[in-house]
């Protein structure tokens, strides 16, 4: 089999800091890397063809000295390496990324898989491999934990989603992106490392794979970072220094003003004389949660592949800082490749016949008359709505506001009527409907063709989907398809109302930055957005066919107002319209006309601040099967476990030294009732499972009390804080950032503190 895999090579974000002067990242100094989930689909490659036979090439875009990060990999055991490289790929966004690899593997011609690591750790947006398969019109796989069955025409994977796994069957070519607890990498053996010195990496630059210089590197990136500021954050009210003694007094006083209850049934891993009790193992309590049936994540250190290699000097520093905050959009790959007959791919006969007449959007003039309203995708958990695509539609509806425009939901999926009126009733002023027995369980490479198909043939404006698991491979592929700019993890969505353009800001990488980025050129401005960021809207009530929201939509009532007095209203197949008597009430104009049930008494009746055009529409689209099969889902039957909902959390980071000491941080969560929280770098370093990380990458939480063990409060730790109530740190470094957004700021040694605070509670 001929495996191609992708990797990057990026800095170490554990050492990268900030210039809070220059609110720039400083680069001096700080070591390149093997982005670490790409050497796992490395190894992943390996096993197929040590299995199978075959032969494995390594590509990567970057600078010139990227060529030792791919003699290193044939030191491994991958047959040959290829650099692309060339000035006119800086800057190069995802988008542009996944276009520039596309041409690259359509020189390279035939091949059986292409596997990428999940994420890069620099961007952390995933968005590069659905991107890519996109573009070759091949289907894709994200988040694969295991490939069960690799042969000459298919591919059988798990594949880690929300709540559990799925077993998905796919022919070959595929793309593949990987999860790191797939494998344990391999080391280099004495052959590689003999072969890698002579072996020949070969460059290619932009004119040898027929590049388009309009759709690569800066020029051909849709998303532009109009700002960066540091987020800012209080000042301490109080800091706690002195003996351990008296800052366990002083936090018990804390817990007693809080109410605290404390528990004394907890698990002791504290003996009598205050020292943690080697022998308790963390994992299998109440508290802290390892998934089921996967590997505990691990974090494989290679220290061959830290080269070493500034990439302060060279041609992609100059852009590092857009590519780096934005994972920016698009450009437009659709320049007839993939019509033409000169495709030299496997298998790939069918897939375009769906959607032959891509619109290459680029023109201004274009784009502000004929994309028009937000759109959200709808996700499906079980049989009702996903919470973050109420959260999205209850935002979108504060956009829409200011847009003087409309929200409408995308639901897809099969006897999902009753969802659409509830997706109505939070606040979308139109649902696209597609019902269909084949859209009954969630399949990225069907979904994404109605998506693709829908998008393009009624122009949203902005489109927004939750940063799950499902929305972060969809919205890839889609923006792909539609050349559109696509930002990840956006933690704030506002409106330039003079521009009429979206505003996303999200963390900037490895600071303490945030970002705010633009895509004013392409459309639909596409955006996703992690659970629980933003706040859901009170449902209106449905009642005699009447809504009642909560949100104003200003100038929009005024505009739907004046239709109303203008008696233009359209009487489209399942609209309600809503009138508004003299008394200032709304009635039901079709009930009104029919001088049947009409207006609620005034006492019972919803508020009532807008007048609602709502719709389910229903296009009419072929749904051609899918060429994935989703053969298993297995349901993860650990202890449910949710932090985002937990009113109190205890949270650690790598401060806490090592992981046998989380037990501490486990046990006084136990005592007070609440759960373990952690930073992103212990579930690197594979102390903890991944479903307990706050912040950009892991879970948007709102508790109550919020206590932080030897966390920095890095920027993407602290976007995860959604209203934290009170905040109380401990942390030796009184000038650590989470110093000062903490209520309690306790300077000290976070393990003697837990340690004498825990048998201090137990007394
Ligand atoms: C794209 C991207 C997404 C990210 N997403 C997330 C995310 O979702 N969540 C997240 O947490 N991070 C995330 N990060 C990483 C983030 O930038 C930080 O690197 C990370 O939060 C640091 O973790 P930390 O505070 O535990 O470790 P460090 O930064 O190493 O900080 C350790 C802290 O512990 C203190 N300390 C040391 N010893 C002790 C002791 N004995 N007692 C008390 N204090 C002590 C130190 O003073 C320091 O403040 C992301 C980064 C990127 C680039």
């Amino acid at each position: 089999m001929k495996v191609i895999v992708c990797v990057k090579q990026v800095p170490d974000m554990t050492e990268a800091r900030m210039d809070k002067e220059k609110k720039t990242i400083i680069r001096e100094g700080v070591p390149s890397i093997i982005n670490p989930y790409d050497i796992h689909a490395v190894e992943e490659a390996l096993k197929i063809k040590d299995k199978k036979g075959g032969s494995v090439i390594a590509l990567s875009m970057g600078i010139p000295s990227v060529a030792w990060m791919l003699r290193q990999l044939i030191a491994m055991g991958v047959d040959s390496g290829i650099l692309l490289t060339d000035k006119a790929f800086a800057g190069s966004d995802t988008l542009a990324t996944s276009y520039i690899l596309s041409k690259a593997i359509r020189k390279i011609g035939d091949f059986d898989i292409i596997i990428c690591g999940k994420q890069t750790i620099d961007g952390d947006t995933a968005q590069v491999g659905p991107g890519l398969a996109e573009k070759l019109g091949i289907p894709h796989i994200t988040n694969v934990v295991e490939i069960k069955e690799a042969e000459k025409d298919y591919i059988v994977c798990k594949r880690a989603v929300e709540k559990g796994w799925e077993v998905v069957k796919s022919p070959v070519p595929v793309l593949i992106t990987v999860e790191k607890n797939i494998n344990i990498p391999r080391f280099p053996n004495i052959v590689g490392i003999m072969n890698m010195k002579n072996a020949k990496i070969e460059t290619w630059n932009a004119g040898n794979i027929n590049v388009d210089y309009r759709y690569a590197g800066l020029k051909g990136s849709p998303t532009k970072v109009i700002k960066t500021f540091i987020p800012e954050t209080k000042v301490a009210a109080e800091v706690i220094t002195g003996t351990v003694d008296y800052q366990v007094e002083k936090m018990m006083a804390i817990f007693d003003k809080l109410h605290i209850n404390i528990k004394n049934e907890s698990n002791s891993h504290i003996n009598e004389s205050g020292q943690i009790n080697e022998a308790n193992h963390i994992s299998g309590t109440n508290h802290i949660r390892e998934r089921n049936s996967v590997k505990a994540d691990r974090h494989v250190n290679i220290p061959a592949f830290k080269n070493g290699v500034s990439v302060l000097n060279d041609v992609f520093a100059s852009s590092s800082a857009l590519s780096d905050v934005s994972e920016l959009g698009d450009i437009c790959a659709l320049n007839g490749d993939f019509s033409t007959s000169n495709n030299t791919f496997k298998g790939l006969d069918n897939t375009f016949e769906f959607f032959p007449n891509y619109e290459v959007i680029r023109d201004n003039e274009i784009v502000k008359d004929k994309h028009e309203g937000i759109w959200v995708f709808t996700e499906i958990d079980g049989r009702t709505v996903a919470k973050v695509s109420l959260e999205l539609i209850s935002k979108a509806g504060e956009l829409a506001s200011k847009l003087n425009t409309e929200v409408s939901a995308v639901l897809l999926g099969y006897d999902v009527e009753n969802i659409a009126q509830t997706l109505l009733s939070y606040g979308a002023d139109n649902v696209y409907l597609v019902d269909h027995p084949s859209l009954h369980d969630f399949n990225d490479e069907i979904y994404s063709k109605i998506m693709i198909e829908l998008a393009t043939r009624y122009k949203p404006d902005i489109f927004l989907l939750g940063a799950t698991v499902r929305g972060r491979s969809l919205a890839p592929r889609i923006a792909s398809a539609l050349n559109t700019g696509l930002t990840a993890d956006c933690t704030q969505l506002d409106i330039d109302s003079e521009k009429r353009i979206l505003l996303q800001t999200r963390p900037a990488f490895g600071g303490d930055l945030m970002a705010t980025i633009i895509c004013p050129d392409s459309r639909p401005q596409m955006a996703t957005v992690r659970p629980g960021v933003f706040e859901v809207n009170q449902p209106c009530i449905f009642e005699h066919g009447v809504f009642g929201i909560g949100r104003d939509i200003g100038q929009a009532e005024d505009k739907a107002n004046k239709e109303q007095s203008e008696n233009k209203m359209s009487k489209s197949q399942g609209e309600n319209k809503v009138s508004k008597d003299q008394a200032g009430s709304k009635i039901n104009e079709d009930q009104a006309q029919a001088g049947g049930e009409t207006a609620i008494p005034e006492t019972t009746r919803p508020k009532i601040t807008k007048t609602i055009k709502h719709k389910i529409i229903k296009p009419k689209i072929a749904i051609l099967p899918g060429k994935i099969e989703i053969l298993e889902y297995i349901e993860d039957t650990t202890e449910s476990f949710n932090i985002t909902e937990a009113e109190v959390i205890v949270a650690a980071g790598r401060g806490m030294g090592k992981k046998e000491n989380l037990k501490l941080v486990e046990e006084l969560a136990s005592l007070i009732g609440g759960e373990v929280g952690a930073s992103r770098a212990i579930v690197e370093a594979g102390w903890i499972d991944r479903s307990h990380q706050v912040g950009q990458s892991g879970n948007t939480v709102s508790p109550k009390l919020y206590i932080v063990c030897g966390i920095s409060g890095a920027v993407q730790h602290m976007v995860g804080l959604k209203s934290p109530g009170v905040i109380i740190a401990i942390n030796k470094d009184v000038n650590a950032p989470i110093m000062k957004a903490a209520n309690y700021a306790f300077v000290g040694d976070a393990i003697e503190i837990l340690a004498a605070l825990i048998k201090a509670l137990k007394q």
